[in-house]
């Protein structure tokens, strides 16, 4: 969904939005997650300072992740409002080069070509909220690596692996990345 920003300008009232974007609009699925379902959202989209939007809104999103222990899906909801400031794109011209400036600012984004794509706006406030590690639980056992068990079953009937002791460090270095 694009806003141009020159309708913006031409606006007394701020633009008021309500709007049902869905999975094909984000685009926020990958391996870890998906959509459960259209995200509503709320959106006041206001112009100040001749150029720099200002967008304040909420949404509520029910979102699906994949435990990367025990790779069993688990549904998350996320709710949230917002209040956010675009600026016209800085692009910098070296050369006959082009490149943008990136700030570490989270709450100021940027618009190109006049338009602002509120479904980006979107998607960015939802994965803003993704875990950095997607776990069903934190005492998830995961899965055996030997025979797939699902841990949080119940044990299964391997026998712990004996490790080549010149191998432990590799053994251990796994062990902290699956835990
Ligand atoms: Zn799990
Ligand atoms: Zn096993």
């Amino acid at each position: 969904m694009l806003i141009k920003i020159s309708e913006l300008r031409e606006r007394p009232e701020p633009l008021l939005i309500e709007a049902d974007f869905t999975d094909q609009d984000l685009k926020v699925r990958d391996q870890i997650s998906s959509l459960e379902g259209p995200v509503p959202a709320k959106l006041k989209i206001s112009l100040h300072s001749a150029d720099r939007v200002r967008v304040v809104g909420s949404l509520n999103a029910d979102v699906v992740f994949t435990c990367s222990r025990c790779l069993k899906n688990f549904p998350r909801n996320i709710r949230k409002s917002f209040d956010l400031e675009y600026w016209p794109d800085p692009v910098v011209t070296n050369e006959g080069e082009e490149f943008e400036l990136t700030y570490p600012e989270l709450t100021i984004g940027f618009y190109r070509n006049d338009e602002l794509d509120l479904s980006a706006v979107i998607s960015e406030q939802i994965v803003l909220e993704f875990p950095m590690k997607s776990v069903c639980r934190e005492d998830c056992r995961g899965l055996c690596d030997q025979c797939g068990k699902d841990l949080n079953e119940g044990p299964c009937e391997c026998e712990p692996v004996s490790v080549d002791p010149r191998l432990a460090p590799l053994a251990d270095l796994k062990k902290k990345i699956v835990h």
